[in-house]
């Protein structure tokens, strides 16, 4: 009987431990760099200036870096405690996807809706480039809805065959006013009913990881509420630019875009 419960926790020791030293340097993946022992201060690592998430694992400190999806393939370098660490990151190539939207003005906008679009940027952007203390116990998150969850992020989007910003997230396929489960601990960091995006939460898990659900029917939280993996956040629907339900799930870190698939529990 012992023998067994001794293998199963090595079992789980070791899957965690796979899960957790998982890199994915290419843009829209990360890069996770092991730092040096706990035994000390927790590091100041840092990207282009912006602060990067670190975090325990096992007896040491890891940085945590979201490569954006812009980044040319190549060398990208990171600051740890003021000393300069280099990261390979290889070229991948996202597909292009070409849509029709019959709606003219979720292509177009006039001055009115560029104006509505250009507010509600700037309070998206100050959530994503947040940075709050509070420590991050690790980088799983849970799948906020069980659908089928599209490979779409980072796809070079046309609509009506004009250039469009990439996808910045996962499409999880799922019918009206099916329940959304916060995919992690963390706080509300804002809510709103924004043009593109539809009805929109977005938490705060902590150190620049923030997770955003977008297109729902309605939204069950407020604006700093304390939030557990789990509790549900609101209801899937189809506002914004939407060609039917499904809710687009996005995960960002020190600021950028990074593929929600690195991060959901398989
Ligand atoms: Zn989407």
């Amino acid at each position: 009987m012992i023998k067994i419960r001794l293998s199963f926790a090595a079992l789980v020791a070791l899957t965690a431990s796979a899960l957790a030293t998982e890199q994915s340097l290419r843009p829209g993946g990360i890069a996770i760099i092991e730092i040096g022992s706990t035994d000390v201060a927790a590091p100041a690592a840092s990207m282009d200036d912006k602060p990067l998430l670190v975090m325990q694992r096992g007896e040491k400190w890891v940085a945590v870096a979201g490569i954006p999806l812009d980044t040319e393939p190549g060398k990208l370098l990171i600051s740890i405690n003021g000393q300069e660490t280099i990261i390979d990151v290889a070229e991948h190539a996202y597909r292009e996807q070409r849509l029709t939207v019959e709606n003219k003005s979720f292509v177009d906008q006039n001055q009115k809706q560029l104006d509505r679009i250009w507010s509600e940027r700037k309070i998206i952007d100050a959530v994503l480039t947040s940075f709050t203390e509070s420590p991050v116990g690790g980088l799983t998150l849970a799948a906020p809805v069980p659908g089928t969850q599209s490979s779409s992020f980072g796809y070079r989007r046309f609509f009506n065959d004009q250039p469009r910003s990439p996808h910045k997230g996962m499409d999880i396929s799922a019918g009206n006013g099916e329940p959304i489960a916060a995919s992690r601990t963390g706080v509300i960091a804002a809510t709103g009913n924004y043009f593109f995006n539809g009805n929109t939460v977005l938490i705060d898990h902590g150190q620049g990881f923030v997770s955003m659900y977008c297109h729902m029917s309605e939204i069950a939280v407020e604006e700093d509420q304390q939030i557990k993996t789990g509790d549900i956040i609101g209801a899937v629907g189809s506002t914004g630019r939407v060609t039917g339900p499904h809710l687009h799930f996005g995960t960002y870190l020190n600021g950028t875009a990074i593929d929600p698939a690195i991060f959901i529990e398989k």
